[in-house]
């Protein structure tokens, strides 16, 4: 799905022409993949547009950012400014929010430099990226050949550009098979997630997930998912998981900031239960729309209004 321009970018403390916001083509994190990013939703309710769990993604960032020993240029209530400025200028009633850090143009040795830093942050319009058909019918998945990465590798848990090339390897060899997405194993053969989105299983009204030791990202919607379950009176279970619990589930969905709560109809081609969205996935992907869209009481004040600004206002 192309992206869809909206105005202005975030750039370094001001609003810029999204058509100015260019890199040089020597930029560490384009050859190293040396950047750390975050995705975010602002949702259109009736308060206008509302992000979803800004200051959560907001702190992640910051560890993805401890994680990789980057010294990051500004502090975390100013990107949070800086992500309601972005949405609020470009007059979106919902968005994408995709805020990055990397390190810019400097020398091309593997050790970045810590002057180089550049921040930026886009918004734009973005519908359901598995679209909006997989929401109500169901996607069909595979395991892939490719595995997340061992431990001592990289780290899993800091949302780093340089993760990605795993998991795009993932999605193109899915696609290849004619699946729309892909699951990987971790590097002991476990259940580990999709290429950008958690997995979650349900067997006998129990709602399992891959635990953070099997390298996944401790998704944001992973957690708002337990906790909506946890409270809708299903037993959660965090734990190590074999592969072939995908094959003997009554039900299995993804969820992700850009997937939101997608179910899964079928695994390595075997139909999962009776192959369209289950009750469960069903009941926790109405709670969490209805969370989202301020339909439903906002309970752990995971809604913030986007901060009307003007048009062009700089920080
Ligand atoms: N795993 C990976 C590898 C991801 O990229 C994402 C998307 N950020 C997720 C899981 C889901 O995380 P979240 O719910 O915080 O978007």
């Amino acid at each position: 799905m192309a992206i869809k321009p909206s105005q202005y970018i975030w750039s370094q403390g001001r609003l810029i022409p999204w058509e100015e916001a260019t890199v040089h083509v020597l930029t560490h994190a384009i050859h190293y993949g040396s950047s750390i990013f975050e995705g975010i939703r602002a949702y259109a309710t009736d308060n206008g547009p509302t992000f979803f769990r800004l200051e959560d993604h907001i702190r992640r960032m910051f560890e993805s950012a401890r994680i990789h020993r980057m010294d990051t240029p500004f502090t975390p209530e100013e990107l949070t400014r800086a992500c309601h400025q972005v949405v609020s200028a470009n007059n979106l009633e919902s968005a994408y929010i995709r805020p990055i850090i990397f390190y810019g143009y400097d020398s091309l040795g593997v050790v970045p430099q810590p002057d180089s830093l550049q921040a930026v942050i886009a918004a734009f319009e973005w519908g359901a990226y598995l679209g909006e058909e997989a929401l109500a019918n169901g996607v069909d998945v595979g395991v892939c050949s490719w595995q997340r990465p061992a431990p001592n590798t990289f780290p899993t848990m800091a949302k780093a550009g340089g993760n990605y090339l795993a998991s795009s390897l993932m999605s193109q060899e899915a696609k290849r098979n004619g699946f729309k997405e892909a699951i990987a194993l971790d590097s002991r053969g476990y259940l580990s997630e999709g290429p950008g989105e958690n997995l979650f299983l349900v067997r006998d009204n129990v709602i399992y997930t891959p635990s953070i030791v099997n390298a996944i990202l401790m998704g944001i919607t992973r957690d708002s998912v337990m906790q909506i379950a946890r409270r809708l009176g299903y037993e959660v279970r965090e734990q190590v998981l074999p592969r072939e619990f995908l094959y003997v589930a009554d039900e299995l969905f993804f969820t992700g900031t850009a997937a939101e709560v997608t179910p899964i109809r079928s695994v390595d081609h075997m139909m999962v239960g009776d192959g369209k969205r289950g009750p469960v996935a069903e009941a926790i992907q109405k709670a969490f729309f209805d969370l989202v869209t301020g339909k439903s009481t906002d309970f752990d004040n995971w809604l913030e209004p986007v901060a009307h600004q003007p048009a062009m206002a700089e920080v």
